[in-house]
């Protein structure tokens, strides 16, 4: 009975695709998004991570309730700025959207660094995503507490899995890479203050990585 509840997010998650938009895509790309988001599910869903989300979920006082629904999706999104996006959330529908880096970066970021440490990018950025759009539940449009906290509870999370601290610290910078050296707050003191704040519920937001 623990265990069912400490991987209650597991059965919410699901692989989503829409066939429409399968066209502007080659069969060779169709085939490397497929393996892209079935290697991104089984990442999200291992048990470990579920744990820590189940804590995370718990600590933040995120009512479960207001998830409806985790989809992986098939194809990556560029945003409007250009850049690819990582995540969205629906609050208003309970809907979490985690999307893929595309195919051309993939295969850079391979011949760069090599098949294993994409694997190790490739899920460790759908899992910050993932923490990033849980947390808009709580914080709604608070984009900058988002995204600090997110850093930080990643940074727990691979703490937690990557016992040597080196390996937790360059996957850490792998994933926010962007956004290395900001100076933050202590989680503690900040979530006190938060607690209070109101969310929007239509809010809907997008994490660009
Ligand atoms: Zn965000």
């Amino acid at each position: 009975m623990l265990m069912l509840n400490n991987r209650f997010l597991y059965g919410k998650i699901r692989i989503g695709f829409i066939p429409e938009e399968l066209p502007a895509f080659s069969s060779n790309q169709v085939r490397f998004y497929r393996r892209y988001s079935s290697f991104v599910f089984k990442s999200l869903a291992k048990t470990s991570f579920q744990r820590f989300l189940n804590w995370m979920l718990t600590r933040e006082h995120i009512e479960k309730e207001t998830i409806r629904v985790i989809q992986v999706k098939i194809l990556p999104l560029r945003g409007k700025n250009g850049k690819g996006v990582a995540g969205k959330c629906n609050l208003a529908q309970g809907l979490i959207r985690i999307y893929p880096k595309t195919s051309k970066f993939c295969q850079l970021f391979r011949r760069k660094f090599g098949k294993k440490i994409l694997h190790i990018y490739a899920k460790n950025r759908a899992r910050a995503a993932l923490i990033h759009e849980l947390l808009h539940l709580k914080y709604g449009e608070d984009e900058k507490t988002v995204r600090e906290l997110s850093q930080e509870y990643f940074g727990i999370f691979t703490k937690r899995l990557y016992t040597v601290k080196f390996q937790a610290f360059c996957i850490h910078t792998m994933v926010f890479s962007s956004r290395i050296g900001k100076k933050q707050v202590p989680l503690a003191t900040r979530t006190n203050s938060l607690q209070r704040r109101a969310h929007s519920n239509t809010f809907k937001s997008k994490l660009l990585i």
